[in-house]
């Protein structure tokens, strides 16, 4: 549902958000509850043993906050204005500036005063922070459509968006404008050159995906996820996660994966973010394999501080820049 012109603009002007948008909360569907927990059941969630938690808070979202009534959903672009060299391993783009979970809690927490100081209510930011089917709940806003990457893609500006809600005790009806009630309210709707606005099924992304993590139901198989085992996995990786890593793709990848986002075509001309905190750091552009196989602590804490990098902590970085020096190519 559109918010309220005014409420859009404290939430579009206050945060930097690309679109945003606005539904009544109420029980998740189950079909998002049994992909979830087909996808644990195949173990395709590796070492995050956290995902089966809280399943009954992911299907009732009103448990995160008394009162809850409405839900409202944001997208941020997060394309940095320059990419690295593509002979470099490569990192992911969400991570060349800061972290964005501080970035953007930082930005919505002023919306939501200022929200506050218009409406009262109370509210609840979550930003990966709270069991919550953040994807179904962008779609139920209207502000992006699932594309077969498992991502949502927001018109105009494809999958290089990072998802945030905030939870709040409005009814609806103080929320939403009187106007459209299912229309999306990216400003970049009417898309850009011929980039689609929506996932064409085409498949690129699931032929692209180095060791076949990326299935057919948009779900991905963490163990053969080069992002997952660059970032998330700790400690050395186990045969699958070897093989998956031994790839040639493997092989440059130092932190993060953006290969079934760079090879879709909804991702053609998605323009540079404006949120200035998620452009590279210093030194990010030009770090190499090497130069990051040699890191020690202090230069790992001083060169990441504040970035999502620092999460795969110094001994996750030696491990995947090493294995970027066995590359041939
Ligand atoms: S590469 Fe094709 S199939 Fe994959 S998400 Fe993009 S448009 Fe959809
Ligand atoms: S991030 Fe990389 S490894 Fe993971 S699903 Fe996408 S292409 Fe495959």
């Amino acid at each position: 549902m559109r918010l309220d012109s005014e409420i859009s603009d404290i939430l579009t002007r206050a945060t930097g958000a690309i679109a945003s948008g606005c539904a009544e909360l109420h029980h998740a569907p189950l079909r998002d509850t049994a992909t979830l927990s087909r996808w644990l059941a195949a173990g395709h969630n590796a070492g995050m043993a956290y995902m089966a938690n809280h399943l009954e808070i992911r299907e009732r979202p009103e448990l995160l906050l008394e009162g809850a009534r409405s839900i409202i959903s944001l997208a941020f672009n997060y394309n940095p204005a320059v990419a690295r060299d593509a002979a470099l391993p490569q990192i992911a783009r969400f991570a060349y500036g800061f972290d964005y979970h501080d970035v953007l809690r930082s930005r919505i927490s002023g919306a939501v005063t200022e929200m506050a100081a218009l409406l009262g209510g109370e509210y609840r930011i979550c930003i990966d922070s709270a069991p919550i089917f953040e994807r179904y709940w962008a779609e139920e806003c209207g502000i992006g459509r699932r594309a077969d990457n498992g991502l949502i893609a927001v018109p105009g500006y494809g999958t290089y968006v990072l998802l945030a809600e905030i939870l709040t005790t409005l009814p609806i009806d103080l929320i939403r404008s009187h106007g459209d009630d299912c229309a999306p309210v990216s400003s970049g709707e009417e898309g850009r050159g011929d980039s689609p606005l929506q996932c064409t099924h085409c498949g690129a992304c699931r032929r692209a995906c180095p060791a076949g993590a990326l299935q057919s139901d948009g779900c991905v198989d963490a163990r053969r996820c080069l992002s997952y085992l660059t970032i998330e996995h700790k400690g050395e990786w186990d045969a699958t996660g070897t093989a998956a890593m031994q790839t040639p793709s493997g092989r440059r990848t130092l932190f993060g994966c953006d290969i079934c986002q760079r090879v879709c075509p909804l991702n053609r001309h998605t323009p540079a973010t404006e949120i200035t905190e998620f452009q590279p750091i210093g030194g990010l552009l030009s770090l190499t394999g090497a130069e990051a196989a040699t890191m020690t602590q202090p230069e790992f804490s001083r060169i990441f501080k504040g970035s999502p990098i620092k999460r795969s902590k110094l001994a996750g970085l030696l491990r995947n820049a090493r294995n970027t020096l066995t590359d041939k190519g």
